[in-house]
């Protein structure tokens, strides 16, 4: 299959009612293994870069590793998406790439570090939108700030110093016509999210819930989200590593999340403990080894069994085959000719 729209896949998922899962990657064994979960689960999947992992991997390697895995996998709708965008410019060249999808961070300035204020954040995504939208491609926007730091990119903190305020959300997804809207709940970026398994105080549930009740066509996004479980913490720690205690999203607020709007997940730190977990183990159990692949196979291995097991909890394991790709060329006329929606339905409050 061609690289799908991400505003098709989430239009689909919301039909649906379930969430989509979207993986960060860096390298080939981590497309493998996503696509090897897909394929296993059945499952629509968005693969995304940070600009980090642009950066690593170099642009066109990692561009024709996705275009390697569309190939592959015929019958898996995959949306290509830039995560947190800094800048216009990043955002072109990821869309000038052929990038289905973008993310325009315009929560934080140009440095991926200092907050920028709303006006600030609605020109730059807006000027994305207009850009994006001309070429089929879908745009994240995100209004409130993330706590934490992932890749360079984040303003650091424990994510409630900018919980997103309903009524600016309601007001930037109007001004900007974004396809899909990251919020700021509490949730932070990397392993340290929550200092013990969080409860209202800290992962703001009920503001996700009022978001969605004021913006009720809108995708909302959860950044953040991993779930840091125990086990792959302890695979870590049991084989020489040195993680402090933990806490990250629970599975079952994501999925009170999905029931209220979310149709975006973004996850990437639980395959990190993953694979590292892997390679760890085979290293301190076989110090003998020195055949790169005897222990990337293993860390593939435990990538694919951890993002099998989040497409079924977010529910988009069985719906690859649910509809047929929509051309990027035709996701752009319906943009242009407004059958495509890009103003939200806005509830009264
Ligand atoms: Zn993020």
């Amino acid at each position: 299959m061609p690289l799908v729209s991400m505003r098709q896949l989430l239009d689909e998922a919301a039909k649906g009612g379930y969430g989509v899962g979207a993986f960060n990657v860096n390298d080939m064994e981590q497309i493998q293994a996503i696509m090897g979960a897909a394929k296993e689960t059945n499952s629509p999947v968005v693969i995304q870069a940070s600009r980090g992992a642009r950066a690593f991997a170099q642009d066109r390697y990692l561009f024709h590793l996705i275009l390697a895995a569309a190939e592959l996998n015929p019958e898996i709708p995959i949306a290509m998406h830039q995560d947190h965008g800094n800048s216009f410019e990043t955002c072109k060249s990821a869309i000038e790439l052929g990038y289905t999808s973008v993310m325009m961070d315009g929560s934080l300035k140009e440095d991926g570090k200092t907050p920028a204020t709303f006006e600030e954040n609605v020109a730059v995504t807006k000027k994305v939108v207009d850009f994006a939208h001309e070429r089929g491609v879908t745009v994240e926007g995100e209004i409130g700030v993330l706590g934490g730091v992932e890749d360079g990119h984040g303003a650091g903190g424990t994510g409630l110093e900018h919980i997103t305020d309903p009524d600016q959300a309601v007001e930037f997804a109007e001004l900007t016509g974004v396809d899909a809207l990251a919020i700021a709940i509490g949730t932070s970026h990397g392993a340290y999210k929550f200092t013990k398994k969080p409860d209202g105080s800290v992962l703001k549930m009920d503001v996700l819930i009022a978001i969605h009740k004021r913006l009720p066509n809108t995708h909302l996004v959860m950044h953040g989200s991993s779930s840091v479980p125990k086990d792959l913490q302890d695979v870590i720690n049991e084989y020489g590593g040195k993680l402090k205690e933990t806490w990250g999203v629970p599975v079952e607020e994501i999925q009170l999340g999905i029931r209220n709007g979310v149709r975006k997940i973004n996850v990437d730190t639980d395959n990190r403990l993953a694979m590292t977990g892997a390679i760890r183990k085979v290293l301190w159990t076989q110090p003998e080894k020195f055949d790169p692949r005897d222990y990337m196979k293993p860390a593939r291995e435990a990538m694919q069994k951890v993002v099998a097991l989040r497409m079924k909890q977010f529910g988009q394991a069985g719906h690859a085959g649910d509809y047929k790709p929509i051309a990027i060329t035709e996701i752009a006329k319906g943009y242009k000719d407004g059958s495509l929606v890009t103003k939200p339905l806005v509830a009264a409050r």
